[in-house]
């Protein structure tokens, strides 16, 4: 069996010799490699780790001209990785090597994913409280239950690693991706320790960002293939609201000789139906486009099913 470890890094000298360590202590007799990703790192780290991949043929190295983001790291990784199984862990420690073999346990379960929980959180007050906040919200909109959907150390199998796509702050919503992709996401608890080097990359203004990214997964994943449920139920929404109000404006005029013309109410029938009508062209619109593209996509697509003995 073989391990893939792929590990985002930006600005973590301190961290990466001990976790190269830690890791090979807790792989037991299987195959690995590790994958590290710099993203813009600004101190020694690359130096470090490009010093680990002269000393042990199975530690590669990806570089980024500049600071990409997290879900840049992991995908870059994602796009090489050989393993069957592939791990992704953060660089700073927080992230105990030890749970390698439950997560494997747990996978063999029957999962393609298995998401680390941390249910004893060190993390400052600053942190645990947005993300107490943002697994709720979560939740709520992917309707999928995890207590810990952000926990950087997670275990996917081999299929699963090679149909994501994820760029923006996107690694948060992995395991609703693959959710909605039919995969089958499960969660272990993790111990979780604090940071003992560096500083966190993560303020209040990356979870701002995170959910834009938020709305961006959900019409991915609900949407994607019928544009028109989405913008067609808003235009219908805002269409019908317009005509009822223009309905009692009329009645109003024909039948009681009400005046149209001091009526601010007619401005927001004719803005309703306007936008409406909008919205309903653009989700026809969609439909065209989604159309052409599941043609030219039509032969790489093996997202929706599985195929046994099928050569392409
Ligand atoms: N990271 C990265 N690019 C970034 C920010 C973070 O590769 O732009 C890496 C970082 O080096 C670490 C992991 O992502 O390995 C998680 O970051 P951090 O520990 O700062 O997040 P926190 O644990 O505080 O949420
Ligand atoms: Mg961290």
């Amino acid at each position: 069996m073989k391990l893939s470890f792929v590990i985002p890094v930006y600005n973590e000298e301190d961290s990466l010799e001990q976790l190269y360590q830690e890791i090979l202590a807790n792989i037991g007799s299987n195959n690995y490699e590790i994958i590290f990703v710099d993203d813009g790192s600004s101190d020694k780290s690359f130096q470090i780790m490009k010093k680990l991949a002269e000393k042990d043929q199975s530690v590669k190295v990806i570089r980024f001209r500049r600071n990409f983001g997290k879900a840049a790291g992991l995908q870059a990784g994602f796009d090489v990785c050989t393993g069957d199984y592939v791990f992704t862990m953060d660089a700073d420690l927080q992230d105990n090597p030890l749970e390698i073999k439950n997560f494997i346990t747990k996978l063999e379960e029957g999962y393609d994913l298995v998401s680390g929980w941390k249910q004893k959180r060190h993390d400052p007050i600053s942190k645990t409280v947005p993300s107490k906040i943002f697994n709720y919200v979560t939740v709520r909109t992917f309707k999928l239950k995890l207590h810990d959907y952000n926990c950087g150390f997670k275990l996917y199998s081999r299929e699963l690693v090679k149909e994501l796509e994820i760029y923006g702050e996107m690694h948060r919503y992995i395991p609703a991706l693959a959710h909605a992709k039919g995969f089958r996401v499960g969660e272990i608890p993790v111990k979780h320790r604090a940071r003992q080097f560096g500083k966190s990359k993560y303020g209040i203004e990356r979870y701002l960002r995170g959910f834009f990214d938020l709305l961006t997964v959900k019409v991915v994943t609900d949407y994607i293939r019928t544009p028109l449920y989405l913008f067609g139920s808003m235009g219908m929404f805002s269409f019908t609201a317009g005509f009822l109000i223009g309905l009692y404006l009329s009645v109003m005029k024909i039948f009681y000789g009400h005046p149209l013309s001091n009526r601010p109410l007619l401005f927001l029938a004719v803005l309703l139906i306007t936008v409406g009508v909008q919205f309903f062209s653009i989700g026809l619109l969609g439909e065209l486009i989604v159309n052409q593209t599941r043609k030219v996509n039509k032969k790489k697509n093996i997202s929706i099913s599985e195929r046994i003995n099928l050569d392409e």
